[in-house]
């Protein structure tokens, strides 16, 4: 599942319209439309809180 930013400007190529990845209604992770010549993409995931250890 994702969602589609079109508004949303690519900080490598410059072009306009990214896409969010989701995973539980949580974004996982967010790439550029041009993915194949572009190749731009985040791992949001690593900014989430980790999630606590059993005590
Ligand atoms: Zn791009």
């Amino acid at each position: 599942m994702g969602t589609c930013i079109e508004q949303a400007v690519c900080p490598k190529c410059g072009k306009k319209g990214l896409f969010v990845n989701t995973e539980d209604w949580k974004p996982v992770a967010i790439r550029c439309y041009s993915i194949k010549k572009c190749g731009w993409n985040v791992d949001l995931k690593q900014f989430w809180p980790k999630k606590e250890k059993a005590p």
